[in-house]
């Protein structure tokens, strides 16, 4: 609970605060209740209570540590929204009783070219993630969104408006930005054709905003079970995609050099090959979803049509705040179920058997869950 009274507008910078949190003593164990420190308010710092905590795929694999060893206990989350309880004597964008929303950084140089553009998740010294980072602000190491309370400096909080659906807007601080990032620099336009392969919390955010702009969207899934929900949410055709057969996909003539942008969501290594003759003429192959290896790869792939297969990281803050303004302006909103907090050990089998439709939000405001 906040030891700082929810009216403060200033804080004792003196004042450390324990809060609850959800997280993991290791790699093997289940999430569970746990008590974490959040350090004193700096001048530039905003507290915020925390209400909803979407689940991200890449929670679970840096809870399971399959993505490097990494130190425990970890709070996990890093796309949540909250109502601002306090503000730093600097802060000027945000006030007390704000609705506020956090996503995967919480601090950067400041400094570097990169964050001089607004590219703070490029920022060459390295930006510090909501978790798991080492807290450059602080003692110990970032902590985040499964938790009660939390304190970010104002630079990397974005300001949300008044909505009645508040849980809605929190995967829209992570996988939303992700998929937004990659259409504004690639600028998807209207009339483009664009697909999407995995119809998961990033890919069904990526097919809604793609369909917003006026594209038509195509839909790769390994779910035929997936493909009512794919055509409802604005896809023009659904093909399913077998990773493991010996034609994977169907290379029809029709497929072939059609896409302006393909966006791969996939959140494992996988083998490329089928899908990059389907990239058209200067057209963009963008990976979003897997940090390892991607197969399949060969130079004439690419040189015909002149391909491009290239990655993109989140979204810099001033894109995160464009994206959550343009989905409440356009009312466009992921498909979430909400959990309590002690649900959460059978949220993450669930997205590891892909059985969610389409991503977990933690309400992380109506008490502890039992
Ligand atoms: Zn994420
Ligand atoms: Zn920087």
């Amino acid at each position: 609970m906040s030891a700082i009274p929810a009216n403060a507008t200033t804080t004792d910078p003196a004042q450390t605060a324990i809060t609850r949190g959800y997280g993991a003593h290791s790699s093997t164990g289940p999430l569970g209740p746990m008590d974490i420190t959040r350090r004193a308010l700096l001048a530039d710092d905003v507290a915020i209570d925390i209400l909803f905590c979407g689940v991200c795929h890449s929670d679970i694999h840096m809870v399971r540590g399959e993505w490097g060893n990494q130190a425990y206990p970890m709070v996990p989350g890093h796309e949540f929204v909250g109502r601002v309880s306090a503000v730093g004597a600097a802060v000027t964008r945000l006030a007390v009783g704000d609705f506020a929303g956090v996503g995967c950084m919480v601090d950067s140089c400041g400094a570097c070219e990169n964050c001089m553009a607004g590219l703070e998740q490029y920022c060459t010294t390295g930006a510090t993630l909501t978790y798991a980072s080492p807290d450059t602000r602080g003692p110990g190491q970032t902590q985040g969104g499964y938790s009660e309370r939390v304190v970010v400096r104002e630079r990397f909080v974005v300001k949300v408006p008044p909505v009645d659906d508040l849980a809605a807007i929190a995967p829209l601080l992570c996988s939303g930005v992700t998929t937004f990032s990659p259409m504004q620099h690639w600028r998807l336009g209207s009339g483009q054709r664009f697909a999407v392969i995995g119809l998961g919390g990033l890919g069904h955010m990526a097919l809604k905003l793609a369909v917003s702009r006026g594209a038509f969207a195509t839909v790769f899934t390994t779910s035929p079970a997936k493909e009512k929900d794919a055509l409802a949410m604005g896809a023009k055709d659904v093909i399913v995609w077998h990773p493991a057969a010996t034609d994977p996909i169907p290379l029809t003539h029709e497929l072939v050099n059609r896409f302006d942008l393909v966006l791969s969501t996939v959140p494992f290594p996988f083998d490329v090959s089928p899908f990059l003759p389907l990239v058209r003429q200067d057209g963009v192959f963008v990976n979003v979803g897997a940090p390892g290896a991607l197969g399949g790869v060969t130079g004439a792939g690419l040189w015909n049509q002149r391909r491009s297969l290239v990655g993109s990281c989140i979204g810099g803050m001033p894109e995160t705040q464009e994206v959550v303004d343009y989905c409440v302006a356009h009312n466009i909103r992921p498909q979430i179920e909400l959990i309590k907090p002690h649900q959460i050990n059978e949220a993450y089998a669930r997205v590891e058997n892909r059985e969610v439709r389409y991503r977990y939000v933690i309400d992380m405001g109506s008490g502890h869950g039992g």
